[in-house]
């Protein structure tokens, strides 16, 4: 069956749920074998949670390369491993630097890449992924015509489903191109207690209809009942209400949450452009013109300040 090789994004020593999601994905088109890249001593604990979502192989390259350089070590590991073993395709995460990492793997191998898929299925010549663009307006599917297909894909595609396989460890030696940028300092993210905002199942999100940071409390709140990750216009975010790292769209973060609650949010192109592709998207606006609502699955007319306070009620009471 055809090789896929899925880059296994981990953090703090475990497995983060994209990965899961893109070992589930790999097996409707081959094969998939897990690339386990800078793990260090849990590189076993990560293998085996591979295995344990269909990973038939598990390579595993470490050196403190990984950890001391932006993304050149793991282009490395990746286009070597590719070389090496005849793969049949390349998934990556759609973040930053998997979108990265990607696109320098591509080049590498000289193939083609499809970015920010939502979906991956296997077609009669090749893996066949699906993109959302057009601020959802259009639905495309495209698969890659030269050389083996690099595809990064959003996170929340697909459900992870677990199906235990072989995981076998294959050791693996880089030979590292050198010549990268450099790890200066790392300063940990002030934990929220929530989840990250582009991994998060459910996003819920305030604009200027907030009015002011305090009113970010009820959308807080809501995003707390649902285990949610807050998120946030660029107008509350240029306002000062909300930071930066939390805002969604074509400036912000790209997110592809199951649910996306927009509050106070008009609906503008360049927001749409990070939160298009969410399954269902919820809106709470006090215009009945608001543009969000030709974009959303639900809308509810209504001040956010009453509307909020009782979905949250409604939540709790579950
Ligand atoms: P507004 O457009 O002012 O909408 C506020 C909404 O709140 C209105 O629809 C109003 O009816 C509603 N409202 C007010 N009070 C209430 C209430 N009490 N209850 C319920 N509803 C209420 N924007 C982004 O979001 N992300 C980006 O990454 C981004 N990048 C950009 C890049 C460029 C190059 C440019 C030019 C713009 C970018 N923008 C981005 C800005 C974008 O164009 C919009 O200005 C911005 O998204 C508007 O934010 P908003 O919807 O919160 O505010």
């Amino acid at each position: 069956m055809a090789e896929i090789l899925v880059l296994v994004d981990h953090a703090e020593g475990a497995v983060r749920k994209p990965a899961l999601e893109l070992l589930t994905l790999a097996r409707r088109i081959g094969e998939p074998s897990a690339v386990v890249l800078g793990a260090g001593a849990a590189a076993a604990d990560i293998a085996a949670k591979a295995a344990e979502f269909g990973a038939a192989k598990v390579y595993v390259a470490d050196g403190a390369e990984f950890a001391d350089q932006l993304v050149v070590p793991k282009v490395d590991a990746l286009t070597q491993i590719a070389k090496a073993n005849d793969v049949a395709g390349v998934l990556v995460t759609s973040s930053g630097e998997g979108k990265e990492v990607a696109a320098r793997v591509a080049l590498r191998l000289g193939s083609g890449i499809i970015t920010d898929a939502v979906d991956v299925r296997a077609g009669d010549q090749g893996p066949v992924a699906t993109q959302s663009v057009f601020a959802a307006s259009y639905t495309v599917e495209s698969r890659v015509s030269n050389g083996v297909p690099v595809i990064t894909v959003k996170p929340n595609a697909v459900a992870p489903e677990a199906a235990p396989a072989a995981g076998a460890v294959e050791n693996v030696s880089v030979e590292f191109t050198g010549n990268a940028a450099r790890v200066t300092s790392r300063t940990p993210r002030v934990s929220t207690g929530r989840p990250e905002l582009t991994e998060a199942a459910i996003v819920v999100s305030g604009g200027r209809g907030v009015g002011a940071a305090e009113g970010f409390g009820v959308v807080e709140e809501l995003a707390d009942a649902l285990e949610a990750a807050v998120g946030a216009s660029r107008a509350a975010v240029d306002a000062g209400w909300y930071p930066h790292s939390s805002q969604v769209g074509q400036t912000g973060k790209q997110v592809s949450p199951q649910l996306y609650v927009a509050n106070g949010i008009s609906g503008a192109i360049q927001h749409r452009a990070g939160m298009q592709t969410s399954k269902t998207i919820v809106a709470v606006n006090k215009d009945p013109e608001a543009p969000i609502f030709e974009l959303a699955d639900y809308g509810v007319v209504g001040d956010l300040f009453e509307v909020l306070p009782q979905l949250t009620a409604e939540v709790k009471a579950r």
